[in-house]
């Protein structure tokens, strides 16, 4: 151990491709993890990396948290599942910690990102219908964007690689992101303007300071809905419960998934109340979203990350990872905010990837030519120092 951190023997050799009867829809690594503790996993061999991608944004609290763990087991031995057609108590506790945070409105719950955004479309949907008569029907989203792989989402995702092979979509119409003359395309026939604080997927690329607000005033001018997706850059992460509140503006649905079940799918979407209150009986529903054994965790999870102290610590390890990276790379961008960042290289990122892998390091890929840092909320100084280092070593290695 040197400063806490296990120290690891060189990663043996991949091994050869398996047959699978998998569907190839990733390009997958030749990697197998089968444990993790903390920020750390092992694969089937094991070798010990330092995790920096937490499954995408989504390990919160690390792995095998024994918080996390203790609520899992707990509620697996009480109750798991009940379906919507009861009162569940469990989604009252989450709702209300969710809602007191974002210091507004009303939830509802889901499995996944994508449908927190399809069930925040198809609010957008019903408000221009019943509030505006049908009037209001243009969908605004910014290039960059990425909303999630099911249709509604799809349509406001700009990547067309994603997008035509499934086309005809739902239209949309994307603006320059950051790019505020554009935003008088925002007008009174727009029904709802979907932003990504920072585009986690996209290359972590944050809206410019001014921004988001701008927006906001935008679709006040327009009598438009402001639907920001939190799903990677929400509960935590930014170094505050949602990324929008650094900038103060408020959206009037708010859509979120990723971290906040700690690694246990679940996400939901927040409506201010005239929103919300549109909503009724039979408008929209999931059989699994928001069962016991999701928000139980969840809840654990917000509970624990929503703490000021904790934030704090994101804050102060965020600017500490992100000092050591514009150390480690001088003269690249450093993107993003808290603990989701970016470093901008001049080419695809999967050879760094893969290098800092051998080096016992899982980073990832945003957009065509970024590597994205999101460790764990729970990181330390120390894991910090230790993942920049393991980083500049595979960087010489790739001659980067
Ligand atoms: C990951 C992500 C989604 C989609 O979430 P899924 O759970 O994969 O459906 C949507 N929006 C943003 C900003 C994301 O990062």
């Amino acid at each position: 151990m040197a400063n806490g951190i296990p120290l690891m023997a060189a990663p043996a050799p991949a091994a050869a491709p398996v047959p699978t009867a998998l569907v190839k829809n990733y390009a997958r690594q030749e990697i197998r993890f089968v444990r993790g503790s903390g920020c750390w996993l092992e694969d089937d061999r094991g070798n010990r990396y330092l995790d920096c991608f937490a499954g995408v944004a989504v390990c919160a609290l690390g792995h095998a948290h024994p918080a996390v763990v203790a609520t899992l087991c707990r509620q697996v031995a009480t109750l798991v599942h009940v379906s919507n057609h009861y009162q569940i108590p469990e989604q009252e506790t989450l709702a209300a910690q969710l809602s007191a945070s974002a210091g507004f409105g009303k939830l509802l719950f889901c499995n996944s990102g994508t449908e927190a955004n399809e069930a925040a479309y198809k609010a957008v949907r019903l408000w221009g219908n019943i509030t505006h008569g049908g009037r209001k029907t243009r969908i605004i989203a910014f290039t960059g964007a990425f909303h999630g792989r099911t249709l509604g989402s799809l349509s406001i995702t700009h990547n067309a690689k994603y997008r035509e092979p499934f086309a005809p979509l739902p239209p949309a119409e994307f603006l320059p992101f950051g790019d505020l003359a554009a935003l008088s395309a925002i007008t009174n026939d727009v029904a709802g303007v979907f932003i990504e604080p920072i585009q986690g997927e996209g290359g972590v690329f944050t809206a410019p300071d001014g921004f988001l607000a701008a927006v906001r005033a935008a679709c006040d001018r327009a009598g438009a809905l402001l639907v920001v997706d939190e799903i990677q850059t929400g509960a935590g992460r930014t170094g505050k419960p949602w990324c929008w509140q650094h900038s103060g503006a408020r959206p009037d649905i708010m859509t979120v998934a990723k971290g906040l079940g700690g690694g246990v799918p679940i996400g939901a979407a927040l409506f201010s109340d005239q929103v919300a209150d549109l909503i009724k009986p039979g408008l929209h529903g999931t059989t699994f979203g928001g069962n016991p054994l999701a928000c139980a965790v969840a809840s654990t999870v917000v509970e624990r990350v929503f703490a000021p102290a904790f934030l704090t610590q994101v804050t102060q390890v965020g600017e500490y990872l992100r000092r050591g990276l514009a150390a480690a790379f001088p003269g690249r961008q450093i993107r993003g905010q808290g603990l989701l960042l970016g470093v901008q290289l001049d080419r695809d990122p999967g050879e760094l990837v893969k290098a800092a892998r051998d080096e016992g390091l899982i980073v990832g890929p945003s957009g065509a030519n970024t590597l994205r840092l999101a460790p764990p909320l729970i990181v330390s100084e120390n894991e910090a120092a230790e993942a920049v280092s393991r980083l500049t070593r595979a960087a010489r290695r790739c001659g980067i």
